[in-house]
Formats: structure tokens, sequence, C-alpha cells
């Protein structure tokens, strides 16, 4: 049973911050308490550095580990341009392999501890890929990326097929460190049949869903035009907006669509990075808060450059002016709401898995808004100096 002695900020509910120099001590995985008193066990000094609880990716595409920051004019060109024949290349279970472990292992380099993750275009690779997860010790939330409309023939699953392995993988995952989760690439990408299946799926086998919603006004124009409703309700008419849904981007949706999105408790993944990149707009954070959705933030690799999160955080601040604290809880404790962790991981209250990050600050005097302001604007992977996830190490600094 391990304690280790730093500065330890974590961020609970109603936006409140606990901040102590002390102790978090670890018992069997588990955080067991934060104390100021000198516990009676093995102690390991992060003194120069402090404690928070490991990062929430709440919206990533694994095959896209290598293409980012690769310009283009648009969504729509970019996915033709790069992500599609990128993907096709996961299609190789020995280049899904290789790559999947170089994605987990840079998020755990990132601060990373749960991830909500797109994954290849095939079953076989999405298995390669979860066994990575474990490998490496990433909390991960994935499926294979599913698509039979407008997309390359290779990438294409039927339905049937889709189903079938839905079914397979679901049996041997374990649903806390690991959960299949069905994964729509976006309504322009899949047929209605594809998307009523899916949501059958969910709603039988109670399983997480991931899409993307609103993202840029072409993309948008493009669904109009394939099912004659707004983004929104084309989901809500297939099913697919249910309370462990995670709605990735949300940038241009109209006031009904945010109410029916809010009354299916369906959850939004913040992505500016990513936004700022293919010049998609601002999502109205304000809008969607005030009605009471979860957000959470997510790099959006690779059309958000960063697989680091405080980056992203830094441009969710110049999207919209929101506070260092606002941004720190909705990256720990509203990520793990949007993933449907939140009885176990997000924060550092007792009981909750040792799922924490240890990072370097300039001076750990500074007041804790300070603290949090400096790693918003200036932090990036050099200041992660160690990753644990269930109180193990998943990732040590050099300079540690
Ligand atoms: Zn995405």
């Amino acid at each position: 049973m391990p304690a280790y002695k730093s500065r330890i900020i974590t961020f609970l509910k109603n936006r409140e911050i606990k901040d102590v120099n002390g102790y978090l001590i670890i018992s069997n995985g588990k955080i067991k308490k934060i104390t100021k008193e000198k516990p009676e066990c093995e102690i390991i000094n992060y003194d120069d550095f402090i404690i928070m609880p490991g990062f929430v990716d709440s919206h990533i595409h694994l095959p896209q580990v290598n293409i980012r920051g690769k310009w283009s004019t648009s969504l729509l060109e970019w996915l033709e341009k790069y992500v599609f024949p990128e993907e096709i290349k996961f299609l190789n279970e020995d280049y899904a392999k290789k790559n999947s472990a170089k994605f987990f292992y840079g998020l755990a380099k990132n601060g990373t501890t749960s991830a909500m993750v797109f994954g290849p275009p095939n079953i076989e690779s999405t298995e390669i890929a979860f066994e990575e997860a474990k490998r490496v010790g990433i909390r991960t939330f994935m499926g294979q990326t599913l698509m039979d409309t407008n997309v390359p023939e290779e990438l294409k699953t039927t339905v049937r097929d889709a189903k079938k392995s839905m079914k397979s993988m679901v049996n041997h995952l374990d649903g806390k460190r690991a959960a299949y989760v069905l994964t729509l690439r976006f309504a322009p990408a899949c047929s209605m049949e594809m998307m009523k299946e899916t949501a059958n799926t969910a709603r039988k086998l109670n399983l997480r869903i991931q899409t993307h919603i609103s993202e840029q006004q072409e993309e948008i124009e493009l669904v109009k035009k394939m099912y004659g409703k707004s983004y929104a309700e084309v989901y809500d008419s297939a099913g697919v907006l249910t309370k462990r849904t995670v709605l990735a981007h949300g940038v241009h949706l109209s006031p009904r669509e945010m109410d029916l999105i809010a009354k299916r408790n369906a959850k939004i993944a913040h992505c500016p990075s990513s936004n700022f990149f293919l010049h998609s707009g601002n999502m109205p954070i304000t809008e969607l808060m005030k009605r009471g959705i979860d957000i959470g933030i997510g790099t959006d690799v690779a059309a958000g450059p960063f697989m680091n999160l405080m980056p992203v955080l830094r441009d969710a601040y110049y999207a919209n002016p929101i506070t260092p604290r606002t941004a720190f809880n909705l990256l720990t404790s509203g990520g793990a709401r949007v993933l449907g962790i939140d009885d176990y991981a997000g924060t550092l209250e007792p009981g909750k898995q040792g799922d924490f990050v240890v990072l370097k600050i300039s001076d750990n005097s500074m007041s804790t808004n300070e603290i949090l302001s400096e790693l918003m604007f200036l932090g990036d992977d050099r200041n992660v100096m160690a990753t644990y996830v269930d109180g193990k190490s998943i990732y040590m600094s050099e300079g540690i």
C-alpha cells in the first residue's frame, strides 16, 4: 500500500476543488484517502510535482494516429484525401498492431488514463487494438468504426457483419477497464438501416454509442439532403440518442436540436483544437451547459493535432472564455460522466480507482488558479512526469 506525497488537486461536483498538500494513499488499486498526516507505509515522493486525476479523452480516433497535422481545406476533403486511405491501412493486422501500440503508449505519455476511441474499420484489427490497450494499461472504450455509405469499398461493413462482430466483442470485454462501444462514423457514412440496427443492439445489450454530429455546414447540408431532417432528428429517429451516447463536436446545433439532445440525456465531446484546425466554428458551450448537457473534452486526433489534452483546454478557452477551473473540471470529472465511468473514475475521492497523473509545474507554491492557468496555457506532454491507472504506473518520464 504506497502513499504518494505531493500537492494533490481534484475536481468535484458543483465545480468544487480540493487542493491538499499531503499524501494520496492507494490500496488494491483504489484510492483509500488523501491525508495531511504521514502514513505508516511506503512513501513515494512527488514533492516537486502535483497530482491530478488522470485525463479523460472523450473523443479520439486510433487509426488516425499517423496523420496528425495534415492540412486540408474542409472536413469532407480531409476525409477523402488523408483519413480514408490511412484507415484502409489498418485492415492489415501487422500495421494495426504496431500502430495501436504507438497510439496507446502516446495516450499514457500524455497523461490520459481513460479514452473513448473510434477504432479500426474491421473487427479483427479492433480486437488487436483492445489487446494493445490492455498491454499499455489505458481504460479504453472503443469500437470498430462502422460505415456503409459514401466511403471507399474497403472501409464498408454490412449491417449483418456489424451485428455479428458487435456480439462477439461484448462477450469477452470486461466493462470497467475496457468496453465495446457501438461506433457509427457519422450520418453521411451510415445508412438508416445501420443506424437503427446499432441503436437496437445498444438497447438490447446496454452498450454505449458514439458518433459525430453537426461539425461543418457542408456536412450538415449533406445530412439534410440525404435524410430530409436536422442532424439530431436523424439520429433520434434511428434511436441513436440515448443517455449512453457520446456525440462529438455539436458546433452548429440549432436550439431545437440542443433541447432534443438534453431531453435524451446524450453527451457531447467538445473538440476545440479540431474545430480550429478544420475551421468548423465554435461550439456554443454556454448554451449546451445551460441545458444541463454533460460535456467532456476530446483531442479528436487527427483533426486535432495534439494527443495531449492541455493544449486542447487552451483552445477551449480561445473558443469560449471558460475558467481554468471549469476547463480541468470538464477534462476530468466531466469526461468521466460523459464516458459513464464517474462512479469509479474521474476524481481522487476515496473508493475510486487510482487513476492519476503527476505533473511538473514551475513553482508548486502558486495558488490553485495559477497552477491550473499555467497548465492550461503552457502545458503539454513535457509536463507529464508519470501516469497511473488502477494505482499502477503505465508511464514514467525519464525526467522523474
Ligand atoms: Zn472525430
